[in-house]
């Protein structure tokens, strides 16, 4: 057979383990949840603003990094910490506080009953652990009725739908759905113009505040040293809730702070990451129920406020350390705002009560493997833009990658997380089988080049043109290594399978003798770097990226092009690695053209998603498209990574090339390498 009949048979095989996930998981396994797109839309709008006003205020907060340094090292120490939680208890209680520590969301809505007490009625304001408790159901369903204060959870909970971030719930509504929502269930026709919605609900809020002696609140901290309770709000509502008869407040032990410094320094950036204001409206400082000692120093509790203040704090085990972190989340939203696969999936994309990929990571910890997956553990891109806009810097992607390795050793999974291994199976197999029928020479040469898996049977285009470039840049053609490193499992979290293909891997490379490896595709990057020591025992001392190998050859200056350069997620957020393939195509002539999003904070390609969910991962790269049409750009050129090619390729308005095709192009020729 020839080699390109090979080729053919190879990617056909290929062709058919992606089509077989497509199909098996659109027509079996519930297929792609999508987002209506007036919703779609009114989210985007309302996260493009708050963008926009943290861009207009960050000269107004000019030691940004050093707060987020104070928050990490705070959270660092406050989270778990038994000790701090024993200082916070003593003070509130020294304060009049009665306090109730629940171990778990059962026994929190145990003692919430318990401190409602007769009443059959109570306000509430907003709190996402009362959402996880599906507090206001509950009560309701023991005969409590609760009405929420905050204008936009009141809507959610007349129209029962999930909360579309933290602060901002409803941002995925648009006036006209909010109007349907509130006149279907009022039976009057409320117009759908802001200023009549609010005044409708603001009127029907305040009688029910006014109707009740119970409120109740969450916390945004809780600070030990003082024992006072600190609550952010604009609407002024909390402050109403808090002074009726009783006041409950609900939070997690993790909203324990050092003291007031430490809990308004993580106010301000929550605030700011939330909605791109510098402060809230109100903060509200709460150190006890309200009282007077002015008649003869006697002390009388409930005056203009609460004569009693409840505090129930739910210390939950934290676990393992890697899951500690995603307790270090202070609920602003900051990951959601460019978070690809958020913006294409909506709500669907997280917990009922924690959207995005913090809040998959929730589901897996509180409710296991299964809710992990439905919730879009396998939509998450890895993209790293949430960790970029994180005032914590939670590493979610490398957390999801965690939750993977567990969710495909969960026997309950195994059926539906089949068609994953499927196309691991066959890409690993077809790139395997293409290194063992050796068309290209694997051993002999002081530098090897890797394609990876991917390229070699996805865009094998992407390889041939490596090739060449390597040659011109070096003098010398390098041996080829083709086949998987275990790439392709790490992706869906095979982390037995990853290690094995690394060994296969590593063997190869020791047996073909090369000292150093040359490498185009990111992932595989990463997989090579983060196992540099077994590289090392194989003889290989150094990994280059492709754009480090060749960017300092001389290569045809002629046509003055303007491209935009799509940065790739691993190349760029997870290694800084920008200037280096700008520099190689400046060295061809180009002028690259910046997109409004770029470098640091460069959009994804969505190449998981394109393969598994099309109808969301096709807009995500479209959108990079337009991005470098905006910019002026006549080409868009990729980072020699098989998945943004594929992506991009698929784009439409703007002509596509990989920076491996571009460079071959623009080969200086010279006699020895003709
Ligand atoms: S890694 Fe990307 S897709 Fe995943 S949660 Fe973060 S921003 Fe969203
Ligand atoms: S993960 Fe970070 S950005 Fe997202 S809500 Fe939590 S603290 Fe905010």
């Amino acid at each position: 057979m020839s080699s390109s009949a090979i080729e053919l048979s190879l990617k056909g095989s290929y062709i058919m383990a992606t089509a077989h996930l497509k199909l098996l998981s659109r027509f079996l396994f519930g297929g792609e949840t999508r987002f209506d797109g007036s919703r779609k839309k009114s989210l985007e709008a309302a996260f493009s603003s708050v963008i926009k006003r943290q861009e207009e205020n960050s000269s107004r907060l000019p030691d940004l990094d050093g707060m987020k340094a104070r928050l990490k090292s705070d959270r660092e120490f406050s989270v778990g910490n038994e000790g701090l939680l024993e200082v916070a208890v003593e003070n509130l209680r020294k304060n009049r506080f009665k306090v109730v520590i629940a171990s778990s969301l059962e026994e929190a809505f145990e003692a919430a009953v318990s401190a409602i007490g007769a009443e059959k009625f109570a306000v509430k304001s907003k709190s996402n652990i009362t959402k996880e408790m599906r507090l206001v159901e509950r009560l309701s369903e023991s005969g409590i009725e609760t009405v929420e204060t905050d204008i936009g959870d009141r809507v959610l909970q007349l129209s029962g739908e999930r909360p579309s971030h933290p602060t901002g719930p409803v941002s995925h509504l648009g006036r006209k759905a909010i109007s349907e929502i509130i006149s279907a269930s009022s039976g009057l026709d409320v117009p759908a113009d802001p200023e009549a919605i609010v005044g409708f609900l603001k009127t029907e809020i305040r009688d029910a505040i006014q109707k009740a002696r119970v409120g109740i609140t969450g916390a945004n901290a809780i600070s030990a040293s003082e024992g006072s309770v600190v609550i952010i709000h604009n609407e002024g509502n909390v402050a109403e809730v808090s002074r009726l008869e009783k006041h409950i407040i609900i939070a997690d032990s993790n909203k324990i702070y050092e003291d007031l410094a430490s809990a308004l320094n993580m106010v301000k950036l929550q605030t700011y990451y939330a909605t791109g204001s510098v402060t809230t409206a109100y903060i509200n400082i709460i150190s006890g129920p309200s009282r007077t000692a002015d008649i003869e120093k006697k002390l009388f509790y409930g005056v203009h406020g609460p004569k009693e203040a409840v505090v129930i704090i739910v210390n939950r085990d934290q676990q393992a350390e890697w899951r500690k972190e995603s307790q270090y989340c202070i609920g602003c939203g900051g990951c959601l705002l460019e978070c690809p696969a958020y913006l294409e999936k909506g709500p669907r994309f997280g917990s009922a009560y924690k959207q995005g990929g913090i809040g998959v990571i929730d589901s897996a910890i509180k409710e296991g493997m299964e809710a992990a997956y439905d919730n879009g553990l396998y939509s998450c891109l890895k993209c790293g833009l949430c960790k970029e806009n994180c005032p914590v810097s939670i590493d979610t992607p490398s957390m999801i990658g965690k939750i993977k390795e567990e969710a495909v050793k969960d026997e309950r999974l195994k059926k539906r997380l089949r068609p994953l291994r499927l196309v691991a199976n066959s890409v690993t197999f077809a790139a395997n089988a293409r290194g063992a029928l050796g068309a290209f020479s694997a051993k002999g040469k002081k530098t090897a080049y890797f394609p990876g898996c991917v390229t070699t049977v996805n865009t094998p285009e992407i390889r041939d043109a490596a090739i060449k470039v390597i040659e011109y840049a070096l003098g010398e053609r390098p041996s080829v290594l083709e086949g998987c490193c275990g790439g392709a499992w790490d992706s869906f979290g095979f982390a037995e399978e990853r290690e094995k293909g690394f060994n296969e891997f590593s063997k190869r490379a020791e047996e073909s003798g090369a000292e150093e490896i040359i490498v185009s595709c990111p992932h595989c990057y990463e997989i090579l770097m983060e196992r540099g020591d077994r590289l090392e025992s194989a003889g290989v001392l150094r990994v280059l990226r492709f754009s480090e190998a060749v960017g300092n050859a001389e290569f045809i200056a002629d046509n003055g092009l303007k491209a935009a350069y799509h940065d790739s997620c691993v190349f760029g957020r997870r290694y800084g690695v920008y200037d280096e393939p700008r520099k190689a195509l400046k060295n061809a002539g180009v002028e690259i053209v910046e997109m409004e999003r770029t470098r640091e904070k460069a959009p994804c390609c969505g190449f998981p998603l394109i393969l598994r969910e099309p109808l969301s991962g096709g807009p995500i790269a479209q959108k990079v498209a337009d991005s470098a049409i905006s910019a002026g750009a006549e080409k868009l050129i990729t980072s020699a990574c098989p998945g943004c090619y594929y992506a991009m390729k698929r784009t439409s308005g703007i002509e596509v090339e990989d920076i491996s095709v571009y460079l071959s192009k623009k080969i200086i020729k010279r006699k020895e390498i003709l």
